[in-house]
């Protein structure tokens, strides 16, 4: 008897589950986890959990059962359980901007099963994400390259999905839109081999928002309007709060780039309290200096230092360098709009400091990349140099016996360096 209506609550949920219903399979599933005795089950369970509970962004909630697999991995006593839990954790973990306890758990899991497995993939994406998330984009884009390999290895689609949507989004970051755009289409195209019932469709609202950043990025804002628009009708049809806060903010930021202060302040003010609740730290820091850069637009320079501030602080907390160095520059430029106690000696070393952190710069021409849309080149190496400089890069790679010489930036050989045909 018990086992029947087990089996039809798995059902029920799972059908939810198909038709992106998150919030609801769970309270179906969290019924059903109370009726399982195997530790087996509940592991599985679980994660079903977690995953779904990720989706709605309740990153925390997710947490405490990532911490229920671990404890009932460490009960079965299997390696490939117990790396599975360390997973989990990993996941929620990046998801709430906790970087360095991401990375640290990916490496657990790593640990507990270096094979080729179905969570390796996973493991190299979230590795790639709380890096970025730290802004440490070379690691961030060799680790995306391995999830990629491992994608087109094993035919994982949907793993290739997300990849490819996050490196675009790391182009989209280091101001190469168009590097952006063809990754985000390869998703795009992917997603729609989907069948309408397959639940992850859920990743095209992600990939399309990230198209709507580009674009408001390159100054098309009817375009990244319409995409925003776009993202948002689903994300409210599924409650999906992640991606409803990006669309807010990206909402408030075409108003604010139109000048209408009095419609993007509203949308900052509620892609940031989502933000908030949800735990999307570098979300927020993106929102405050959206808040900062309309105070300036109103002439509020108290106000706008106030929020900016605010920024540097949280972007300091989230590790998020990217973050810390724009609101380092825009203090600056508050001080010399004007003066104010702040004598902004300082500002101009910290950027400085933050772009070697972040290795910002071209190898070839010494430029910082990311300071005006330019198309890059990544070598295998994880440093990015300009597309126009790689010719000369390719030239320079090949010594005198023929043989490649190293990145200019890190010295490591390589052999994926783009090299030019010798006639
Ligand atoms: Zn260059
Ligand atoms: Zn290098």
């Amino acid at each position: 008897m018990g086992q029947k209506i087990t089996k039809k609550e798995l059902e029920r949920a799972e059908n939810l589950y198909n038709e992106q219903r998150f919030d609801e399979a769970v309270v179906e599933w969290k019924k059903t986890l109370k009726r399982l005795n195997k530790p087996q089950d509940k592991f599985q369970l679980c994660g079903r959990i977690c995953s779904a509970l990720c989706d709605v962004g309740k990153y925390r909630e997710a947490l405490t059962f990532a911490g229920q697999q671990c404890e009932l991995a460490t009960a079965i006593g299997d390696s490939n359980f117990k790396a599975e839990a360390y997973f989990s954790i990993a996941f929620c973990n990046e998801k709430s901007c906790e970087f360095e306890k991401a990375i640290s758990y990916c490496k657990r899991a790593q640990h507990k099963h270096p094979e080729k497995s179905v969570i390796s993939g996973k493991t190299f994406l979230c590795l790639g994400n709380a890096y970025a998330g730290m802004s440490e984009f070379r690691r961030s884009w060799t680790h995306y390259v391995r999830a990629m390999d491992e994608a087109k290895s094993t035919a994982n689609k949907v793993l290739e999905i997300q990849t490819s949507a996050k490196m675009g989004a790391l182009f989209c970051r280091l101001g190469d839109h168009e590097s952006c755009a063809a990754y985000c289409n390869n998703s795009l195209e992917l997603l729609g081999d989907l069948m309408d019932d397959d639940p992850d469709l859920k990743y095209r609202r992600q990939v399309v928002v990230q198209i709507a950043e580009a674009f408001r990025k390159q100054g098309r804002l009817a375009e990244a309007m319409d995409s925003c628009e776009d993202a948002m009708k689903i994300a409210m049809q599924y409650s999906d709060r992640p991606v409803q806060a990006r669309c807010l903010y990206l909402f408030a930021d075409i108003h604010r780039k139109r000048s209408d202060c009095e419609r993007a302040s509203p949308r900052y003010e509620s892609a940031y309290s989502i933000m908030s609740e949800i735990g999307d730290r570098v979300g927020q820091v993106e929102v405050l200096g959206g808040m900062a850069k309309t105070a300036v637009l109103q002439r509020d320079y108290q106000k706008a230092r106030e929020l900016n501030n605010k920024a540097l602080d949280l972007s300091t907390k989230a590790d998020c360098k990217l973050g810390m160095l724009r609101c380092h520059a825009r203090q600056k430029l508050l001080n010399e709009i004007s003066p104010g106690d702040d004598t902004g000696q300082g500002h101009e070393t910290y950027v400085k400091k933050l772009v070697e952190e972040m290795e910002l710069f071209c190898g070839v021409c010494g430029d910082v990349i990311g300071q005006k849309p330019e198309r890059l080149e990544p070598l295998s190496c994880g440093h990015f140099v300009h597309a126009r400089c790689a010719p000369h890069l390719a030239r320079s790679t090949i010594g005198r016996a023929g043989r490649r010489r190293p990145c200019p930036a890190c010295r490591s050989n390589s052999s994926r360096n783009p090299v030019l045909p010798l006639t």
